[in-house]
Order: C-alpha cells, then sequence, then structure tokens
C-alpha cells in the first residue's frame, strides 16, 4: 500500500443552495478512520436524488459537509479497534455513509461489503444504493407478488430502473412513467410492460384504470412525491398500497388520515436505511442484490461517469431530467 497522503480531492458545501456552492477543493484533509471504520480510497462515487437534497437544505445536515452518501473503492487502513466483519486492507468494496464525495473516506465497517468476483467495480459502485432501495421497497414496503400490478413513477431513472427489473423477475405487471419517448423505449427495455408519459397524458387516472381493466394498481412505487400524490390515491385499487418514497418534485404535503378509508389504502414513506439498519439485513440484502445481478443478467445502466470536478454539471444533468440510469463520480 502506498503511504497516505495528509491531503485530497474533494467537494465541500458551505451553505444550502444551487449547484454554486458546490466547491470542488484540492487540499482538503485526508480523514482518519475512527472505532469501527474503515479508511476507503474511493474509485467510483455514486450520485443519488438524495445529494440535491443535502445540497439545497430539503435535509438538513450541519456544514461544512462533503456530500455523497456512497462509494466504491479499496479499504487502506482500519480504525483502531471495533468489528470490522472480516473486511481488512486491500479489499475492494462498496460502502453507505456520508462524505463521500472525496477521494478517501473513513466509512462504517457496518455498511461496508466486499465486491464479488463477478461484479466490475463500476457496476458494484452504480447498483448498490439504488438497487437495495428497489429490492428492499418490494421485499417489505409493499411484498410483490405474481401477477400484481404496481405502478413505478420515473421508471427510467436510477431506481426506476432497478424497479422495472426485478418486477419483471418477479412477474409482476408493471406500469411505468417518465417524461420524454427515450426514456419511455428505455423503461420498456427494462421491463416496463406499459408506459405512460406524464407530462403529456391528459388523463392520467383513466390510463391506468384502462390498463387494468377498472382495477387500479396493488401498489404505487412513487419517487417524484407532490406530483404524483393526488392521482396515486386515485389509481390505487381497494386495500392497495402507495409507497412515496421521494420527493424529486417537491415533498408531499400534510395529509388528513381519514381519506385512507375510501379504499382502505396503506401509505408508507420508507426510507432504505431503515430496511438494512443491522448487519444481518445489509449483508443479507446486498448478497441478494448482487446475485440477482449475476442471475439475472441485469442491465446496470450507467448514464456518464463525471469527473468528480464537474460535480456542478451531474447535479444539473440531474435534476433537470436529463438524465437515465445511475450518475457516478471519478476522483
Ligand atoms: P432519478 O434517476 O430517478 O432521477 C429523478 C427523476 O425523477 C428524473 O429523471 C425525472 O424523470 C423524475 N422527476 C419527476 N418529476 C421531477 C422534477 N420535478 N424534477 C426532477 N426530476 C423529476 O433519481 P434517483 O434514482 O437517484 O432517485 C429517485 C428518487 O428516489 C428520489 O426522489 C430519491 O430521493 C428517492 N430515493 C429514496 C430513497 C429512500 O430511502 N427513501 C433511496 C433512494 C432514492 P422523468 O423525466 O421521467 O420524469
Amino acid at each position: 500500500m502506498p503511504p497516505i497522503p495528509k491531503t485530497m480531492k474533494g467537494v465541500l458545501i458551505e451553505k444550502t443552495g444551487g449547484v454554486e456552492v458546490l466547491q470542488y477543493k484540492t487540499d482538503l484533509p485526508v480523514p482518519t478512520p475512527k472505532e469501527g471504520e474503515v479508511l476507503v480510497k474511493n474509485d467510483f462515487i455514486g450520485i443519488n436524488y438524495i445529494d440535491t437534497y443535502f445540497r439545497t437544505g430539503l435535509y438538513p445536515a450541519p456544514k461544512p459537509e462533503i456530500l455523497g452518501r456512497e462509494a466504491e473503492g479499496t479499504i487502506i487502513a482500519l480504525g483502531p479497534s471495533g468489528n470490522f466483519y472480516n473486511l481488512k486492507v486491500g479489499d475492494r468494496v462498496v460502502w453507505m455513509g456520508t462524505s463521500a464525495y472525496a477521494e478517501f473516506t473513513a466509512a462504517p465497517a457496518s455498511k461496508t461489503y466486499p465486491i464479488p468476483s463477478s461484479l466490475s467495480p463500476s457496476i458494484a459502485a452504480a447498483s448498490f444504493l439504488q438497487g437495495l432501495t428497489a429490492l428492499t421497497l418490494i421485499r417489505e414496503a409493499y411484498e410483490v407478488k405474481k401477477g400484481d400490478w404496481i405502478l413505478v413513477h420515473a421508471a427510467a431513472g436510477g431506481v426506476g430502473l432497478w424497479l422495472c427489473q426485478l418486477l419483471r423477475a418477479l412477474g409482476a405487471k408493471t406500469i411505468g412513467t417518465a417524461s420524454t419517448a427515450d426514456k419511455i423505449e428505455l423503461a420498456k427495455q427494462n421491463g416496463a410492460d406499459y408506459m405512460i408519459n406524464y407530462k403529456e397524458e391528459k388523463d392520467f387516472v383513466g390510463a391506468v384504470k384502462k390498463i387494468t381493466d377498472g382495477e387500479g394498481v396493488a401498489a404505487v412505487f412513487d419517487s417524484t412525491g407532490k406530483d404524483q400524490f393526488e392521482n396515486d390515491l386515485e389509481v390505487v385499487a381497494r386495500k392497495g398500497t402507495v409507497v412515496s418514497y421521494g420527493n424529486s418534485s417537491g415533498a408531499v404535503p400534510p395529509l388528513t388520515i381519514s381519506r385512507l378509508s375510501a379504499k382502505n389504502v396503506k401509505i408508507l414513506r420508507p426510507t432504505l436505511f431503515n430496511y438494512i439498519s443491522t448487519r444481518e439485513e445489509f449483508e443479507r440484502y446486498t448478497g441478494e442484490l448482487f446475485d440477482f445481478i449475476t442471475k439475472h443478467n441485469f442491465n446496470v445502466r450507467i448514464h456518464e461517469t463525471y469527473p468528480l470536478a464537474d460535480v456542478a454539471r451531474a447535479h444539473t444533468d440531474l435534476e433537470g431530467r436529463k438524465t437515465t440510469g445511475k450518475l457516478l463520480l471519478k476522483p
């Protein structure tokens, strides 16, 4: 192992705002791993929509802050003590935590997982957080069964393409939404049975009802938040489930609980973290995800690998709805 340097490249924000608050630095201190942490030299950094929420302040966090929730890389040091779950220096791993937009991160060992030899580092990086989100949603938020009608919003996005492929593998009938013809085509190639352009369709509710023979869908997986929430309540079937797991169009306003009685609907607002809190849950789902990719020959779509210095362009593309699949950063 080469010696660990004192300084590194990284992206810091000192205040919330637009992409102009993203500061690319070349002299940030390399972190020292604490108890239960591993020091990882990051090779591919995953961008997630949540990074934009921390940048804008929709989700509060102390500042200054290095953004980013996941990366792939090599363990170069272990903390002074703690449970390292058999991880060792030299392992190629994916990890989930904070401060990913940097050359080095002190990551929690409990959320670090060795990459199987069957997967390339970029594919592992592109799969991890978004794939786990989709997998836990279809297992725990609503346990999808063969033959279910399922509505997936933003079906050509990062989590969206995972949902389409997993639902196809389970034998569900998927209706997806997207805003352009290219995105519609891509989601179909990845398993959506029907697609609706939700920017153009004037009678969205009618279109879903028509496809499902008036029945509605057993579950909705909605990452868009406020724009589609009212539609979700309309198109979900009696005793169905609305899973609202993101805010790309803004946060869902408060809801009067009695509205659920019209169809005995269940509503969830889950986070990935609460499905993989324990090491046992984390290992089980990550192992299953990586097996799925190999066994079902999943198409892991990487939209673009941006140089770390181009992080502002990457955020602009993501928020401007110009992307499909995963965005990565290369330090
Ligand atoms: P995506 O790749 O899905 O990108 C966002 C997509 O949302 C866009 O491409 C766009 O697709 C669609 N969209 C709809 N309305 C808007 C809007 N007003 N502005 C911008 N985009 C819009 O991102 P991710 O896969 O990273 O994340 C998807 C969502 O899932 C996010 O809301 C994220 O926060 C959430 N998430 C939640 C997790 C959890 O634990 N709860 C974990 C991971 C992700 P189109 O152009 O087709 O409409």
